[in-house]
């Protein structure tokens, strides 16, 4: 058994290839806890009523523990904390889900599940059958941007002032790499940003984990028994699939390579001028960077596959939560 190279007590479950250290849950624990709570420290506000983007997978369900933690701890923020699910209607969400209110349950933190089809008129896997065969785009591309679109105007809609994400170092570096391959540096320097930046209708972000590895959380979820899933969506595609396999590559012979580039891009955002202001869609209202909003446009395509009507993203199902989501 190898014991853990900081505390020499415990058996380590974790080994840093950068610096070659073996860690035992605890002080893995430690370790995330640190990086975490110095974003949330920088990124959070007094009396910030912050959502938990929580699917019940492995990262955003640490995001939750450790902003439950962040609360609890640093009582004089005066914090209120919610997690809240988005059912996007697949088999694979059902199982996380369960797990996602367990946890929340043993947090005593508020757990909401909120509908794709509610807010939309439509589950994803409505969408997954009815896009022809051979289309230029996969249910993941419609999901990852609707999802977004979503969880914004849920977090705006229950009077959330953050919403915090389970994004961890893997999925930003993948992000920004698709960034640069399309040329697109206003969602580069949005990615990398963490100033705190009001914008009417846009939620701030807060990713708790940004500066923490996949395999740390992956590693620390199951030493630990963290009620969450630890198995990748199926409908999954697209370009960062290839991408995420060149990167890790990249890491294996180059450890630490994906933090190095993270930090590298980071600081180049920090100093690149560029218009992230944003408008009201022209026909949803929701905040974006263009005339008509790019969930505007896959939802009309969507709705087009299933032969309906085009209708706007319904959010009455969430005004009854307005005024209480966050009482305790
Ligand atoms: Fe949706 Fe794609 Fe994420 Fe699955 S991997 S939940 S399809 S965005
Ligand atoms: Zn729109």
């Amino acid at each position: 058994m190898r014991l853990c190279d900081i505390c020499g007590s415990e058996e380590a479950i974790y080994t840093n290839y950068v610096t070659g250290a073996s860690l035992c849950a605890n002080c893995l624990m430690n370790s995330i806890r640190r990086r975490a709570w110095s974003v949330m420290k920088r990124e959070l506000l007094p009396g910030d009523k912050v959502m938990v983007a929580h699917s019940g997978g492995k990262d955003s369900s640490l995001a939750l523990l450790l902003t439950k933690e962040f609360s609890d701890e640093v009582r004089e923020l005066d914090l209120k904390v919610i997690s809240v699910t988005l059912d996007e209607g697949t088999l694979y969400r059902r199982s996380s889900i369960e797990l996602a209110r367990k946890l929340a349950e043993r947090l005593r933190v508020r757990h909401l599940t909120i509908q794709m089809r509610d807010i939309l008129g439509f589950s994803l896997e409505d969408l997954r059958l009815a896009i022809p065969k051979g289309w230029k785009r996969n249910a993941c591309t419609y999901c990852g941007v609707l999802r977004r679109q979503i969880l914004n105007a849920v977090a705006r809609e229950i009077g959330a002032t953050v919403l915090v994400t389970g994004h961890n170092l893997d999925d930003l570096i993948q992000t920004s790499i698709m960034n640069l391959v399309r040329g697109d540096a206003n969602a580069l320097v949005k990615t990398m940003r963490h100033e705190r930046k009001y914008e009417e209708g846009l939620v701030p972000r807060v990713r708790p984990l940004k500066y923490v590895y996949e395999r740390e959380i992956a590693s620390l979820v199951v030493a630990l028994g963290i009620p969450a899933h630890l198995g990748k969506c199926p409908l999954a595609q697209g370009m960062r699939i290839g991408i995420r396999r060149e990167i890790d590559f990249i890491e294996d012979s180059n450890p630490g390579s994906k933090l190095r580039a993270f930090l590298f891009l980071e600081n180049l955002s920090s100093k690149m001028k560029v218009d992230v202001s944003l408008r009201r869609c022209s026909l949803c209202g929701e905040p974006t960077t263009s005339d008509i909003c790019k969930a505007c446009q896959l939802r009309g395509e969507a709705f087009r596959f299933m032969g309906i009507e085009d209708k706007n993203i319904r959010l009455d199902s969430l005004k009854s939560l307005k005024d209480s989501a966050f009482q305790s």
